[in-house]
């Protein structure tokens, strides 16, 4: 066994330390205040290579592995959890799952544009009536022989309005339930889609969450993804690794709240001496660190699990639920370290509170992550 990284992963990290330096903090309080959308901030990210990590050089990615997905996207969201969703769906939805999936033709035309970040993608599973149970589909695609016509409402979508390119899951054969679902590639400028009001969120306020819905829209055959009843199986093997990602920014949200308390304690003083030096204070960032460090094992584990091509579905879930729940207690703390200015919006502290949440949310929740677990415990 192994715990050291590669110089290559040292880079990663480093690159993306900077990054979420010099470019995601300046303004970030701001985004978060207005919902703006970090549109300058995504380019950029995709130019260094950030939005198509995992993909292969000749599709125009980055062909790095998933640890040092793991490692960026810990940096990325220690300051801007707006700015990681963005990444973690476009690399771990909608880029892993057109290049695990896709046909040569489908990679060349639609992986490439997003491997580069030069186009942004959108994951459409989830529907008014169907968010943890995502086999009740009650969008249709109706097979017309050379086409499909998609009907219905997905909701909830996060890069809804900024993305190009839509990953559509539709129900082709209701008979045939889960089975009978299928995955299309879908432009957003086709006609019948229409994009929703952006949603006021609690938090990731910067990212683009919306509605989307689908009134006889035309999507060539060519465009769905795998043999005719594939979607839902393609929709559970994306989500799997995509936990991954959304492990990571849980925990980078947890470190990055970390990092702060600790500044914050050796400063800030009461009681004549620094808070640090008041043994409750100190013992809470012990307990702060432990719990970061375990879920960053959690999430490196997963990781090189799926690097070694080896199952990850258990390590994904447990890494998603383990970070995700750390990152409430963890970013609570570090509120409470700051004391009265933990409660105002300079500090940093309070954003990242309010963006643990949707970690325990999106992607499966909490309660989901813990039925996968216990199956496999169970089987
Ligand atoms: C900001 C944001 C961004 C999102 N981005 C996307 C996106 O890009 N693409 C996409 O497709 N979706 C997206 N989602 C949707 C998200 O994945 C769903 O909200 C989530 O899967 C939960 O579904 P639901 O909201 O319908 O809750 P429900 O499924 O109705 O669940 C409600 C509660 O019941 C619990 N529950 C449900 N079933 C069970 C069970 N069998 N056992 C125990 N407890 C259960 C849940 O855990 C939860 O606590 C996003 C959501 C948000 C809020």
């Amino acid at each position: 066994m192994n715990f050291e990284l590669s110089e290559e992963q040292l880079a990663v990290r480093q690159a993306a330390r900077e990054f979420a330096q010099t470019e995601l903090l300046p303004g970030v309080i701001e985004r978060d205040e207005h919902q703006k959308f970090p549109a300058e901030q995504i380019k950029k990210l995709g130019e260094l290579g950030f939005l198509g990590m995992m993909v292969d050089p000749k599709y125009g990615g980055s062909g790095m592995d998933t640890v040092s997905y793991v490692l960026a996207m810990e940096e990325i969201s220690k300051v801007d959890a707006s700015a990681s969703v963005v990444m973690s769906v476009n690399n771990s939805l909608v880029c892993w799952g057109l290049e695990t999936f896709g046909s040569e033709e489908q990679k060349q035309k639609y992986l490439v544009p997003l491997a580069t970040g030069e186009k942004i993608g959108a994951f459409l599973l989830s529907e008014p009536e169907a968010g943890s149970d995502a086999t009740s589909q009650h969008t249709t695609a109706e097979d017309k022989g050379d086409h499909y016509v998609l009907n219905g409402i997905k909701n909830w979508i996060t890069n809804g309005n900024s993305a190009s390119t839509y990953l559509v899951i539709a129900q082709t054969h209701p008979e045939k339930k889960h089975k009978g679902i299928n995955v299309f590639i879908v432009d957003k400028n086709t006609p019948g889609i229409t994009v929703g009001a952006k949603e006021n969120k609690m938090g990731i306020r910067g990212s683009d969450t919306h509605s989307i819905s689908f009134q006889d829209v035309i999507v060539p055959k060519e465009n769905r993804i795998g043999e005719d009843g594939f979607g839902f199986k393609f929709a559970m093997q994306t989500l799997s690794g995509g936990r991954i990602g959304i492990a990571s920014q849980a925990l980078g949200i947890a470190s990055g709240a970390l990092e702060l308390a600790l500044k914050y304690s050796k400063e800030r003083k009461a009681f004549g001496t620094e808070i640090m030096n008041h043994q409750a204070v100190a013992f809470k960032l012990a307990d702060m660190a432990t719990q970061v460090e375990a879920a960053r094992l959690f999430c490196l584990k997963a990781a090189w699990l799926k690097d070694q091509h080896a199952n990850f579905d258990v390590a994904g879930s447990m890494a998603k639920l383990y970070a995700s729940q750390i990152a409430q207690t963890v970013t609570s703390e570090a509120v409470q370290i700051h004391g009265g200015y933990g409660y105002v919006k300079e500090f940093h502290v309070e954003r990242l509170m309010r963006d643990a949440k949707i970690t325990q949310i999106y992607e499966g929740t909490s309660e989901v992550q813990k039925i996968v677990i216990s199956r496999s415990l169970l089987k």
